[in-house]
């Protein structure tokens, strides 16, 4: 699977907890993270809200730019999508598979105070440790 935004070739990241099993792809290039459908709900009871407390984001023209589903095999235009917990926030989902789309900007734009926390806790997490 390659990345909505740069086309760069996922990573895919397994997690190994049992109450948590999730397999999320990640693009080392720009950062983004893919969901499939269900798996942000389950990433979210495990790191927390603050994952996707969002107080900057990615640029205007970035988040509206229309992205296929990196997930169907066909060229699927991805829905944009406001976050229940933060209406600025914007994401991209599948309205075919339901997999969901968030760009690295609206990650590292997690309040600061939180993010080391949250990322070592995600780190932890995603390496099964
Ligand atoms: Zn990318
Ligand atoms: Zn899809």
């Amino acid at each position: 699977m390659n990345c909505p935004r740069c086309a760069t070739l996922l990573n895919t990241v397994e997690c190994t907890e049992p109450s948590a099993p999730v397999e999320v792809d990640v693009c080392m290039e720009c950062e983004g993270i893919w969901f499939d459908e269900g798996e942000l709900d389950k990433l979210e009871q495990i790191v927390e809200p603050q994952f996707v407390e969002i107080r900057q984001l990615p640029s205007k023209e970035l988040q509206e730019m229309a992205l296929v589903c990196p997930s169907c095999p066909t060229t699927e235009i991805m829905e944009k999508k406001r976050h229940d917990r933060d209406e600025q926030v914007i994401y991209d989902e599948c309205s075919n598979c339901k997999g969901i789309w968030l760009d690295g900007g609206e990650l590292r734009a997690i309040q600061q105070e939180h993010w080391g926390k949250t990322i070592v806790r995600l780190g932890r997490w995603l390496i099964g440790k």
